[in-house]
């Protein structure tokens, strides 16, 4: 057997892509982009999703489209969080300046957790069970970013 030398090189691929969102996230970024909050309830267990899904993920039924949609507060319950000193969605792994506390926020009404910055929270201050509110890009554009983050209420 001959041995091989793999040559490789460290680069970096900058794609750009769109693609479709479907018609559930589709509704909900929608609604994101009116600074409101919507999810979905399963006609059968009645968990509310949000963001909403196609098939509950309990029952394994298909909630339909054209109904079972609730209008929610754009407020929550930390329901766990981490710290990082690394910026998050930067490819660049840089350090962060300070600390960035990360969310798993359930919003009120709802029976899951989106995951979002909290913002202007000290990392001796955040704890399990407090409440959040959204803060709104002055700017909705009807996508994730329209949620700048969570504030303490
Ligand atoms: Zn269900």
């Amino acid at each position: 057997m001959t041995e091989k030398l793999v040559v490789t090189t460290k680069g970096f691929v900058r794609a750009d892509f769109s693609f479709w969102v479907g018609l559930y996230m589709d509704k909900f970024y929608d609604s994101l982009e009116n600074k409101k909050i919507i999810g979905n309830k399963c006609t059968k267990c009645e968990k509310v999703f949000v963001p909403p899904r196609k098939i509950c993920g309990e029952c394994n039924k298909t909630i339909p489209l054209d109904n079972n949609w609730v209008n929610l507060p754009d407020t929550g319950t930390l329901q766990n969080y981490t710290i990082t000193h690394y910026r998050v969605s930067d490819r660049t792994a840089r350090k962060a300046k300070n600390p960035q506390i990360i969310g798993m926020v359930q919003i009120d009404g709802s029976d899951t957790a989106i995951v979002y910055r909290l913002l202007k929270i000290e990392p001796e201050e955040v704890k399990i069970g407090m409440k959040v509110k959204i803060e709104w890009d002055e700017k909705p554009k009807g996508n994730p970013s329209d949620i700048k983050g969570f504030m303490k209420m």
